[in-house]
């Protein structure tokens, strides 16, 4: 390892968003993978053994003989956690390594509700990065919890952002088409996803989030806390045969109503705040407008700007509310550990680590 590098562990490794982590991380410039912890069914196994490897892309050489260990705070000696456990697991886990100093980027939505807890999507609400000063005075902690949100709310609020940003968004309809991918491995048995698509996606827990969590991340920070965003959400989530990249369809209802030309120029012209615009996993571009009438497509469309990129089409007036889109986005790259990874790069930037 460098000297210059910072060390890392992946808590979750051998998941679905744990094997993202793994293949993201391979010769990242800043952070070195020095821990990958698992549960006991891995736990003393090499990686490369105890993981069913998912990706279409091969398993980095690093991981493979690296000997998966526990997820705590004794057998992981690192600066940064990733974590891509489970909500109940992170619930318990998650707070032991902030206290321990350890700065937590967390997939798990365990804690995104926390009024001390920046939930962030960098290229939009990099500033409530500083809700870690807040946490660590209120908790007593020098380490931190920073979270992502959920897949589905994540193209979907970056869209959102660009929009209110100028026209004012009051109102959101959104329904999802999901992929299996997010449901983790070895996720839906294929007998009940096949030939089929599956409503109320995590028993109506998702929809939730996705009426909630664009409302914090498009809050506005107020000394020490988020006031959150005017927004009245309704969204209805799908999962469906598709096995990379979230789509999300949705109308929305603006303060002043904009055409969709004018929405067109507006999400291909985003700009990320400048603290988040030259660090190594922002997106290039932000946000890419698709023009052609049948896209996007997940199969065509998820690896836009290396999986790192929101992109829409199909935006046209809406008879209902005022305007009408599709967004994509990569739901393990942007939506879990390229976003938490982003996360991380913000807090060394900011000097917060
Ligand atoms: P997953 O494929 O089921 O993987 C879960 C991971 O947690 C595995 O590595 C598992 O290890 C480990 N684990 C289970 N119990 C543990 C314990 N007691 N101690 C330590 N490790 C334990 O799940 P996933 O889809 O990757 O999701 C991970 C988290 O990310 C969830 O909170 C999920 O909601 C969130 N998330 C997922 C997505 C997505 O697109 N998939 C997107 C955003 C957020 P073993 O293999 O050893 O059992």
């Amino acid at each position: 390892m460098s000297s210059s590098q910072i060390p890392v562990a992946v808590l979750g490794a051998t998941g679905s968003v744990g094997q993202r982590f793994i293949s993201l991380l391979d010769q990242h410039p800043w952070f070195k993978v020095v821990a990958l912890a698992a549960s006991d069914r891995s736990v003393g196994q090499r990686y490369a053994d105890a993981a069913r490897w998912i990706l279409d892309v091969p398993m980095p050489e690093y991981a493979r003989d690296m000997i998966v260990v526990p997820a705590t705070t004794e057998a992981v000696q690192a600066k940064i956690v990733f974590s891509a456990l489970h909500n109940e697991v992170a619930k318990d886990l998650e707070p032991q390594f902030a206290q321990a100093g350890v700065a937590v980027c967390s997939n798990a939505s365990s804690y995104r509700r926390g009024e001390d807890v920046p939930l962030l999507l960098p290229e939009i609400n990099a500033d409530h990065i500083h809700l870690v000063k807040e946490q660590r005075k209120n908790r007593g902690w020098s380490g931190a919890i920073l979270t992502n949100p959920n897949c589905t709310s994540t193209g979907l609020t970056i869209a959102l952002k660009a929009l209110d940003d100028v026209f004012g968004v009051k109102k959101v309809f959104a329904v999802s088409l999901q992929a299996l991918s997010g449901a983790g491995y070895p996720g839906i048995p294929s007998l009940d996803v096949m030939d089929n698509i599956i409503p109320n996606v995590g028993n109506g827990g998702e929809e939730e989030k996705v009426e909630w969590e664009p409302r914090k991340i498009l809050g506005k920070l107020n000394g020490n806390k988020i006031d959150l965003a005017d927004i009245i959400f309704s969204a209805q989530t799908n999962r469906v045969a598709v096995t990379d990249g979230h789509t999300v369809c949705a109308s929305v209802g603006l303060a002043n109503p904009a055409g969709p030309e004018a929405a067109e120029a507006i999400l291909q012209e985003y700009c990320p705040p400048i603290s988040a615009r030259e660090l190594p996993s922002t997106p290039r571009p932000v946000i890419e407008v698709r023009n052609e009438a049948d896209r996007p497509q997940p199969r065509l469309d998820r690896l836009t700007g290396k999986g790192m990129t929101t992109v829409v089409g199909r935006l046209r007036r809406d008879p209902i509310l005022d305007l009408k889109f599709v967004v994509l986005s990569h739901n393990t790259i942007r939506g879990a550990a390229g976003g938490s990874i982003y996360n991380a790069e913000l807090l060394v930037s900011e000097n917060l680590l």
